[in-house]
């Protein structure tokens, strides 16, 4: 403060002994800028009090520091600062501004504080993200004896959300609670954006449920709340009551709904909330957009992110981002790589999350030059330094491709501890080019890092299968017992009209299934005569060939499409999400019956997306 006065102390006199002075002549700034022009001339200084707050407040929205500097020289100079009003307003101005060392100077030195000094002050600390201060100031509060708003509890409360502190929430919960706050929107919505936040969701729930009226925030707190706790499913519930009740949608809401409905494919819902973001034209935010191409393409409908894509002019890192990851997933390397090109032709540089996506772009397609120049590319041309995700495609995009050695030596060379992924991706290659030695190596480290996965002991199990050595298998199968672990169970759904049906392996419970595996049998008897043979070496049970072969028959994906192919209209793509990566033998099967039926088909796996069409897949194989 001190500096500042010393630094306009000398015109200030100037202007004082003119005596008659207005604000714009007594402050050395620029007389013609539109703030000063209507500012009055007058003599004593009650008067000119709310044009200097207005000035004030001018300065805070547009971010003017040193305008609102020279002010507060006016101000010391007046002795003004006495007024409880005009610290306040020069408090906000301060913080709006960020200079939050100052905002606090200005309150400390208040001779009187109101409530609502405390509370500016407290919500300065919240939005310049100073959170410890805004409750240590709390606590100082309550010293005082100061007695306390809702505004300073929903104020805290912001603060307890982004330090995750929970005993501060319950403690302010309980004050909520015997100061009888918890009905007010504002203490209600804070609190249970706090304990979502928190992972407390069922706290969250219950403060969402007393609430006696909510406002569109609070909607959008609890339906973000869901999506954090990865409740996609309940999520969506919230935002079909959001639509019954007609409490205004925000943009926040919409894009949790939309991140909902890209975790789960929920193609229908998030059709539901485009046409909501048509309505209230909320698109045009690049935000919005982005998680809108997200959802499309992790819904399957890659068509469709593009044409939201082509439709925004104002693009940025997040929307190119999400197109060139949607391409990426889809198998589409070729457009991921020119969108990539072209996101450097209109200036943007790419970032980390940008060479995740090429990279695994070339990794779908096994493409290892391109791969190789990428990852040169972002370390020498625009200096990021390689994480685990992009090591982690390197290791694929060189194992999928046969340079096992090669992975391995990056792996080695890699500057932190290989992930379960890494070792997870060498070992599916391994598989792949039969390579029994480093396949043990990768099974070790894998064993090590996550012993509950039987994926991983399945694997290992395989690659012995496959080079005949029965001992080593018997042995692996052993240990898996052993260590009780469970293979997941494999498992699918497929969307017709609003409803989702759920398939397991071997499905027995559907309405339907009797007719499901009467189709079934005669679409695969059908494919016989195009030569398809179930290739049972990509299942691990211990039983005959032609045991094997009828439990790959019923692999939950191949229910799934015939219930699909019996319910769809023909011209409609079948749409098949999986909870496992899918296997060679469906893999196969898919690509012959989109050629036989005449359809094409999406299969979403753990990995990645999979179009048939005509007899081919996108991925080209690997997967
Ligand atoms: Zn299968
Ligand atoms: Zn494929």
């Amino acid at each position: 403060m001190k500096a500042i006065s010393q630094r306009f102390t000398r015109p200030i006199q100037i202007s004082y002994t003119r005596n008659q002075s207005s604000i714009a002549t007594a402050i050395p700034i620029d007389e013609h800028d539109p703030i000063w022009t209507h500012t009055e001339t007058h003599s004593s200084y009650p008067t000119r009090l709310p044009n200097l707050h207005k000035t004030l407040q001018k300065c805070a929205k547009e971010r003017l520091s040193m305008e609102g500097m020279a002010c507060h020289s006016y101000i010391i100079q007046y002795r003004l600062w006495e007024n409880t009003l005009t610290s306040n307003i020069l408090i906000n101005m301060y913080s709006k501004c960020g200079l939050l060392n100052y905002a606090r100077k200005v309150f400390d030195e208040m001779p009187e504080r109101s409530l609502v000094s405390w509370n500016t002050m407290i919500g300065s600390y919240t939005q310049n993200g100073n959170e410890k201060e805004a409750l240590d100031l709390f606590v100082q509060m309550q010293r005082f004896g100061t007695e306390f708003s809702e505004f300073t509890v929903s104020g805290v409360l912001c603060a307890c959300a982004s330090e995750f502190k929970v005993f501060e929430c319950r403690q302010l919960h309980a004050f909520a609670l015997k100061a009888s706050m918890l009905t007010n929107i504002f203490v209600g919505t804070a609190l249970l954006d706090v304990y979502a936040k928190c992972d407390l969701l069922e706290d969250a729930i219950r403060v969402f449920e007393y609430m006696p009226e909510r406002s569109a925030v609070t909607w959008s707190s609890m339906v973000a709340g869901y999506v954090k706790n990865e409740l996609f499913e309940e999520a969506l519930v919230m935002f079909r009551k959001v639509q019954v009740t007609g409490v205004e949608f925000n943009q926040f809401i919409i894009s949790s709904v939309l991140a909902a409905c890209a975790a789960i494919a929920a193609k229908i819902e998030g059709v539901q909330a485009h046409a909501v973001l048509f309505k209230t034209g909320f698109i045009v935010n690049f935000f919005v957009c982005s998680s809108l191409v997200d959802m499309y393409s992790k819904c399957g409908s890659i068509n469709e992110a593009y044409s939201v894509f082509s439709h925004v002019d104002d693009r940025n890192v997040v929307l190119l981002n999400a197109m060139i990851s949607g391409f990426s997933r889809h198998g589409r390397s070729m457009e991921a790589m020119i969108l990539f090109e072209k996101m450097q032709q209109i200036g943007l540089q790419p970032n980390e999350v940008t060479y995740v996506s090429v990279l695994s772009a070339c990794a779908h397609m096994g493409l290892v030059k391109e791969g190789k120049k990428y990852f040169d590319l972002m370390v020498k041309e625009h200096n990021l330094s390689p994480n685990v995700f992009h090591y982690s495609c390197m290791v694929d995009i060189l194992g999928r491709t046969g340079l096992i050695e090669e992975a391995k030596t990056l792996i080695d060379q890699m500057p932190f501890e290989a992930t379960a992924s890494i070792w997870g991706s060498l070992l599916s290659s391994c598989r792949v080019y039969n390579n029994v030695e480093l396949a043990e190596i990768a099974a070790k480290h894998l064993f090590e890092i996550e012993p509950d996965n039987a994926g991983n002991h399945v694997l290992l199990s395989n690659i012995y299968a496959a080079n005949r050595q029965w001992d080593e298998v018997i042995q692996t199968r052993k240990l898996l017992k052993e260590t009780e672990v469970k293979k997941e169970r494999g498992k699918s759904w497929i969307e017709i009209k609003d409803k989702v049906h759920a398939f397991m392996v071997g499905e027995r419970n559907h309405d339907r299934i009797g007719e499901i595996y009467e189709k079934l049998e005669g679409l695969i008897e059908e494919m016989r005569k195009f030569g398809y043979r179930c290739e049972t070496q990509h299942d691990l049970h211990n039983v005959e060939d032609d045991k094997k072969e009828e439990l790959l028959r019923h692999h939950s994906e191949k229910l799934a499409f015939v219930f699909g192919l019996m319910c769809l209209p023909c011209s409609a793509p079948i749409r098949i999400m999986k909870n496992l990566r899918i296997c060679g033998d469906c893999h196969a099967f898919m690509k012959l019956a989109s050629k036989i039926t005449g359809r094409e088909i999406v299969v979403r796996d753990t990995n990645r997306f999979h179009h048939f069409r005509d007899g081919l897949c996108s991925c080209g194989e690997f997967w």
